[in-house]
């Protein structure tokens, strides 16, 4: 096994790991030395199919925008659990991550007077989304890419998966990863880290997300005595293009598309009068949801029910300017010519609101609330809390540049004040060494009769699906406990492939093991959460109950059970009020 050195470990090549880098790097004189792991080719992380756009408040005395007024946005959409401190934060420092990015490249779309252009989103107020045509997160990654190949004190380990996190005495000491290329089973020793490894939709069956989004290493987290929060909000994107449930952009109704269903109604007037298709996704979701369960959606030859995203009347010379992409993947995935027709959507998973437990900055929190000294969180991965029960859509990429920044910042200043790294003592050593065998002997052991990763991952979807979709109830929900127990009960698969080089089969049962936990996480926590309030929604506890349930859940494993604590939402400003659009 071997062993490399490094100031700083960045876990996940997305814009928030990238983010981190460029800002540790910066702060700190490019005097540490940082990686970078990414389980993928760093470009082909999740966040390069962003398209829709970054929110931040760019000309307020032009378009009657505010601070004050995009905090305010951001906290009603969470249906109140945002903690409103974050939200502070986050309306604070994004302009000036559009402007940074803007300094090193990334290509914004501009109005004709020069200003950088802002579409409107769901649940905002005023335009106020920044955007690069309809492939913001292409462009974002790009560039932030090429700004880490300028610092040669940040390397990029591509194709290294982590399986690990080691943690000694309350402290971050480093991570164990399987170089997927060479076949091999590195220690990567380190002062300081930050987790940037993204959501977990894959989790589920029908999902916007990239394949990679598995969230594993949420689980690992929590193995390691880290708390997760609020992970029973997972997020339902209202458009996906069926049958396949590729992202069709909320910049599409952003521009001004419609929602119709099969007597070409604008069914949202019955749900949001006022915002119509820009409601917030939890509510748009349930609304086409309901319309197909009420018999007024169209039947798909795959058995799906959907509606209809009517970009019609935009015209041919918008379409093609705001938003090429979506004509382009409806024609390619459909075989829709958006001028002409209707697109087929309906809603699929698309974010996780939770993540692991952090403080306000990003430092990584166990569930008594102690730091893990050394140890961030940073992007989707973490639950800094700013999008609570249910994100804005465009929030989620300022969040990423925001806190990338934040904590790629304090983690250079941590790891100049820490003496130099002196070799791994024989105990961290011992615990890598533990999680090679586990990894390259128990795991690749060839069980015969043990069943085969992907065959779990797809039970495991099932089971999310079914009994925790966007409409949940408590016998349902107890039902789907019981399975994903059940699951967790494997102790191994059958990894067919034997070589060490590029296993596949490894890789997924890596992952899969993770994905269970996680998924108990979320099923634990939306059991135990008798209330609905944004994307959690329950049949037997429709209303929103603001006196018993104002309040994070904090799941954290103990005995190898996990079990909850809650903590309070910080509320600054805004009280809860009932949810109108
Ligand atoms: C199709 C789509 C479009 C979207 N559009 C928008 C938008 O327009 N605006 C917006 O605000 N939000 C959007 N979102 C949400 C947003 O894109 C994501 O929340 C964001 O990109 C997440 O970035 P990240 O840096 O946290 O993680 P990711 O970009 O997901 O990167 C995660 C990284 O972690 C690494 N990783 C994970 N596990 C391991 C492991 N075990 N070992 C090593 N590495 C690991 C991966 O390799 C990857 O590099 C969209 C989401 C989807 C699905």
């Amino acid at each position: 096994m071997e062993i490399l050195k490094y100031d700083l470990l960045i876990i996940g090549s997305g814009i928030a790991g990238l983010r981190a880098a460029t800002a540790a790097a910066w702060a700190s004189g490019g005097k540490i030395s940082i990686a970078i792991l990414s389980k993928i080719q760093a470009m082909r992380s999740h966040s390069l199919s962003a398209e829709g756009g970054m929110s931040a408040v760019l000309y307020p005395e032009k378009t009657n925008d505010s601070l004050e007024l995009h905090a305010y946005d951001t906290v009603k959409g969470s249906d109140f659990l945002a903690d409103q401190d974050a939200v502070q934060v986050l309306v604070e420092y994004a302009p000036k991550e559009v402007r940074y990015l803007e300094r090193i490249g990334v290509p914004w779309t501009r109005e004709p007077d020069g200003r950088i252009a802002q579409r409107p989103f769901g649940g905002m107020s005023i335009p106020r989304t920044t955007f690069a045509a309809d492939k913001t997160g292409f462009f974002i990654m790009s560039t932030l890419f090429s700004e880490t190949r300028r610092f040669d004190n940040i390397h990029v380990y591509h194709e290294h998966f982590v399986t690990k996190f080691i943690i000694e005495n309350g402290e971050f000491r480093g991570v164990t990863a399987y170089d997927l290329k060479r076949g091999e089973f590195k220690f990567f020793y380190a002062k300081a880290g930050i987790i940037a490894t993204g959501g977990a939709g894959r989790l589920y069956r029908f999902t916007t997300t990239a394949h990679s989004t598995t969230g594993e290493t949420l689980a690992y987290a929590l193995r390691e005595g880290i708390a997760i929060k609020d992970m029973e909000f997972v997020q339902w994107h209202p458009t996906a293009l069926v049958p396949s449930g590729i992202l069709v952009s909320e910049a599409a109704r952003g521009e001004g598309g419609y929602l119709i269903n099969k007597d070409g109604e604008r069914f949202m007037k019955k749900y949001a009068p006022q915002k119509m298709e820009l409601a917030p996704r939890d509510i748009v979701s349930r609304a086409i949801l309901t319309e197909c369960m009420e018999g007024r959606g169209f039947q798909h030859e795959s058995g799906m029910c959907y509606v209809g995203l009517d970009l019609r009347h935009l015209g041919e010379e918008k379409i093609n300017k705001r938003i090429p992409f979506i004509r382009e993947l409806a024609h390619k995935y459909a075989g829709i010519d958006a001028l002409s027709e209707p697109i087929p959507v309906r809603p699929a998973v698309h974010y996780t609101m939770g993540g692991i437990h952090t403080d306000t900055w990003g430092r990584v929190l166990t569930a008594d609330g102690k730091w893990v000294r050394g140890l961030w969180a940073a992007g989707e991965a973490a639950a800094v809390s700013v999008h609570g029960a249910n994100r804005l859509g465009s929030n989620s990429l300022s969040e990423c540049s925001v806190w990338g920044r934040l904590t790629g910042e304090q983690a250079a200043k941590y790891v100049l004040e820490q003496p130099p790294l002196s070799s791994p003592d024989g105990k961290v050593v011992e615990i890598a060494k533990k999680e090679e065998a586990r990894v390259f002997d128990k795991l690749l052991h060839k069980e015969v009769n043990a069943p085969m990763p992907y065959e779990v991952k797809r039970q495991l979807n099932d089971i999310m699906e079914e009994h925790f979709g966007p409409f949940r109830h408590g016998s349902a929900m107890a039902e789907g406990l019981a399975k994903l127990k059940k699951l967790r009960d494997i102790s191994s698969y059958r990894v067919v492939d034997s070589s060490k080089v590029y296993n596949q089969n490894l890789k997924d049962a890596l992952e899969v093991d993770g994905m269970i936990n996680l998924a108990l996480v979320i099923g634990v926590g939306a059991y135990a959460r008798t209330e609905s309030r944004g994307a959690h929604y329950r049949l037997d506890y429709p209303k929103r109950d603001d006196v018993n349930w104002l309040r994070h859940t904090v799941a954290y494993l103990y005995g190898g059970e996990i079990k909850l604590t809650y903590t309070p939402v910080t509320i600054t400003k805004w009280q809860p009020e009932e949810r109108k659009y």
